[in-house]
């Protein structure tokens, strides 16, 4: 009987635990649908909560300008650009500033500032810089911070070269050849391109210098050469200055590593003290072309003198030092000018007419086609059309193997000793 009561009570038991356990694993589940269903419901608040407190965006963009060497920078102008759809919406509760409002007046050019520090003469990229005004600013940083921000996309000025364009490590010119046994300046560095047109590296003697250039092709320094007497040279020879644009003919030549003679006028001389100094610092020779420009055929003996030494006098006081070289006015000589100036006198074997033509390709074709060893080209360097040639002589003349020199180092290389008061002309 206990057996039997045994067996019942176990019986119940068992079916009462397997109906425990299933209301347990339903409240389980119940448990775990409900915290999916909370999960849910919290994940898409705080999207909905994301979506409605995200800050609107404003992009405030400057458009990328182009202009060529030595135009003057361009009017920049930034666009604000907002592509959501809350434009409306109120920024400013106090002074009722929309976002629209807010975009109006950057796309007024109000709010901000634009700076470019471009140097228009060199060629480059240049950035160009946003500034948002003080009071913009400080309310971004401020009350409209939360609600609003301007993300800046600066831009680029590109100052393009007049010449041409880089390709590699050629430059490609604007007429469609490449640039060959030519300098470069180009992004404030200068180059120099061989035969091929490649830029050069390591050391190269270009004119009257060793030129060094880095492993990226810009020239790093330069120093003295000596003439080299077996391969052609010129002498260029400019008369009566210095004048308004001698300093800029002085650049090109210093540039190509080349030198020239200058028959200055005494009476100008004292007016361009620096020009003169740098005519001597960058190795070119001071030519004493008389005080005045007489013809020195119809002075007396004294006044040739005077104008001689009037002329050495000034040269001396602005540095340092006399003309070593006379070229007489008109080419005028008799043996009483011979006598009397003291100096060795250079006549010309080029007369390129620069001061009749007054016309720039005229006097290089001139120069270009009398060009041979030995030669002495007569400019006047007081013409701004004469000055214009020679920009273009040197570095034609120097691509042609020419080696530009005073008179005095085509004396030296030739073994042609100058001596005073005789004249010299197609002795070289
Ligand atoms: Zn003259």
């Amino acid at each position: 009987m206990s057996k039997r009561m045994y067996t019942h009570n176990s019986d119940k038991k068992r079916h009462v635990s397997a109906r425990q356990k299933q209301k347990i694993l339903i409240r389980k589940m119940l448990f775990i649908l409900c915290c999916v269903v909370v999960f849910l419901i919290l994940y898409t608040i705080v999207k909905i909560v994301r979506v409605y407190s995200k800050p609107i965006s404003i992009e405030l963009k400057l458009d990328n300008a182009e202009i060529s060497q030595g135009e003057a920078l361009p009017a920049f102008k930034a666009s604000a650009i907002y592509q959501g759809k809350k434009k409306d919406k109120v920024i400013d509760k106090a002074k009722d500033i929309t976002v629209q409002d807010l975009l109006d007046e950057l796309n007024s050019g109000k709010g901000y500032t634009l700076s470019c520090d471009a140097d228009t003469s060199v060629d480059n990229t240049y950035p160009v810089k946003i500034m948002l005004d003080k009071s913009l600013k400080s309310k971004l940083e401020g009350d409209w911070g939360k609600k609003l921000n301007i993300n800046i996309s600066e831009g680029k000025l590109v100052v393009k070269n007049t010449q041409g364009i880089w390709d590699g490590d050629k430059f490609k010119l604007n007429d469609g050849s490449y640039l060959t046994n030519d300098f470069l300046t180009s992004r404030g560095k200068t180059y120099f391109f061989n035969e091929e047109g490649k830029k050069v590296t390591g050391d190269h003697q270009i004119g009257l210098k060793v030129c060094t250039f880095s492993k990226k092709g810009e020239l790093v320094s330069k120093q003295d050469a000596v003439v080299q007497p077996d391969k052609p040279m010129i002498a260029l020879t400019f008369d009566d200055g210095p004048g308004e644009r001698t300093s800029e003919l002085l650049d090109v030549l210093d540039k190509y590593n080349a030198h020239a003679t200058f028959f200055m006028q005494g009476k100008n001389i004292p007016h361009y003290p620096d020009v003169i100094k740098k005519m001597k610092d960058t190795g070119n020779e001071l030519g004493n072309h008389s005080y005045n420009h007489p013809e020195l055929t119809k002075l007396s003996a004294a006044d040739i003198q005077k104008q001689i030494s009037d002329t050495n006098t000034a040269l001396q006081e602005v540095c340092e030092e006399p003309a070593t070289v006379l070229r007489p006015p008109y080419g005028s000589i008799n043996d009483n000018v011979s006598a009397n100036v003291g100096l060795p006198m250079i006549l010309w074997t080029i007369d390129t007419l620069d001061w009749k033509t007054l016309d720039p390709q005229a006097t290089f074709d001139t120069t270009i086609a009398s060009a041979t060893d030995g030669a002495i080209a007569l400019m006047h360097d007081i013409h701004s059309t004469s000055v214009d040639a020679a920009i273009r002589i040197i570095p034609e003349l120097t691509k042609q193997g020419y080696q530009l020199v005073t008179m005095s180092e085509m004396s030296a290389a030739k073994g042609i000793p100058m001596e005073n008061g005789k004249t010299y002309r197609d002795d070289f």
